[in-house]
């Protein structure tokens, strides 16, 4: 597991923050707004690690559904519903099935050093 959690992820082509704030009511929230995922400062720390990136890559689930515009149509107890869907059962398939980096462009990265020459 990567040791420190992102200043940023893209999603979707767009840049979206990661940033940490006091949250008492919550351990994380997406805001389409401002681009921006907010984690917890209760997260914070090495025995937390582990948890902080559960909640970084839950709510980027949710900033997938965002951008998708779902979360127009899916209402709010559903969106969780997807999102617990996709982060306990289908993110451990992928992590299992282990694909290609690049696969989703249906371009695979050679493995090696040096960079393509395109
Ligand atoms: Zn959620």
């Amino acid at each position: 597991m990567r040791k420190t959690l992102p200043k940023s992820v893209v999603i979707g082509g767009r840049r979206i923050k990661v940033v940490w704030k006091k949250m008492t009511d919550c351990w994380g929230e997406y805001s389409h707004d401002s681009r921006s995922i907010v984690l917890s400062t209760r997260l914070q720390g090495p025995e937390k690690n582990k948890a902080a990136w559960e909640t970084l890559i839950h709510e980027c689930f949710h900033a997938c559904i965002a951008m998708a515009g779902l979360d127009h149509v899916l209402g709010d107890d559903t969106e969780e519903a997807v999102v617990r869907c996709l982060e306990h059962l289908f993110l451990p398939a992928i992590e299992d099935l282990n694909p290609p980096k690049g696969y989703t462009n249906g371009i695979e990265k050679k493995a090696g050093k040096g960079k393509s020459k395109k």
